[in-house]
């Protein structure tokens, strides 16, 4: 049964959201209003991480005091719930409007909460189009400083649609620093480049492995490969986190590392990184 909450949202139901798909895109341009900033976290590859990191720095940033939404457009693969640990569905309480969740101080939506875990999006492109202007436009973002849009890997319609419709203030790429992500991460980088949308930087993920029987840092994707390829590209170098299996369990678990272990070393890499956000004049 779909939930007649969300039908005149026209928003994916219950029932895994494939009976009762969103309108199409509209042509029109889309205003937050109460956002402040939106910042596209990109990857030209996915499995770089960079959902994990648009989790980690989404809470790094709320824990300085930022009021912060995530709204996870990675429309195959929305992991933000999980990583986030909310579940439960947004309601529409007038039928219209969305409210989005929230936990660890930040404001989630995804289109992950509107559909079974297990399911697949069995869309076109017009209709993911449509999904991601409602998640934009009818979700009750409330007054935030930034929102994250976590973007599937690539640079493909969600990129452009987001590009096209909306102010993004900047756009984050994640790279591990093999060659094989970094060619893909540049590409990433030119699109954000011809949509005029300004590169904030570059995030190295899985930069170094410290193995917990000999102590010895490894590089197992290589290492400085993002940092030279910023340097390249003439943009800010953000910072490296390192490969760690706490960093992945707590992602599971659904408590990211900087809540979990806030004074770790991994999260203190996160936390680096929300501060060189904080003092830049892009978020100013
Ligand atoms: P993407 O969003 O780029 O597809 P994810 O953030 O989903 O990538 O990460 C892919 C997998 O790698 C997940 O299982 C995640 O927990 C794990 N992962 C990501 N970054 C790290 C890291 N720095 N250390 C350990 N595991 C990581």
């Amino acid at each position: 049964m779909s939930d007649p909450k969300f039908k005149d949202a026209g928003m994916i139901a219950t029932d895994g959201g494939s009976k009762q798909a969103p309108k199409k895109e509209s042509q029109q341009p889309i205003k937050i209003d109460g956002v402040k900033h939106i910042v596209a976290i990109a990857s030209g590859k996915g499995g770089v991480g960079k959902s994990t990191v648009s989790a980690n720095l989404a809470v790094a940033l709320a824990m300085r005091g930022l009021k912060i939404g995530l709204l996870d457009a990675d429309v195959y693969g929305p992991s933000q719930p999980r990583m986030l640990g909310v579940s439960g569905r947004p309601s529409s309480p007038d039928g219209t409007t969305i409210l989005p969740l929230r936990n660890h101080g930040v404001t989630l939506m995804s289109l992950g909460l509107m559909m079974p875990e297990d399911e697949a999006l069995i869309w076109r492109g017009p209709m993911l189009m449509g999904a991601l202007q409602q998640m934009l436009s009818q979700v009750q973002w409330g007054q935030l400083d930034v929102l994250m849009v976590d973007l599937p890997p690539g640079t493909g319609d969600v990129q452009m649609t987001l590009s096209q419709k909306v102010s993004v203030t900047g756009s984050i790429i994640v790279s591990t620093p093999q060659d094989v992500a970094l060619i893909d991460a540049r590409k990433g980088i030119d699109m954000f480049k011809r949509m005029n949308v300004p590169r904030i930087g570059l995030i190295e993920n899985m930069a170094s492995f410290v193995c917990d029987g000999c102590q010895k840092t490894h590089h197992p994707f290589g290492h400085g490969g993002a940092k030279a390829e910023a340097e390249k590209q003439e943009i800010p170098f953000l910072g490296e986190i390192p490969l760690d299996l706490e960093i992945r369990i707590a992602s599971d678990g659904g408590v990211p590392m900087v809540i979990s272990k806030p004074s770790s070393p991994q999260a203190k890499a996160f936390l680096d990184i929300a501060d060189i956000l904080i003092a830049s004049e892009v978020l100013k």
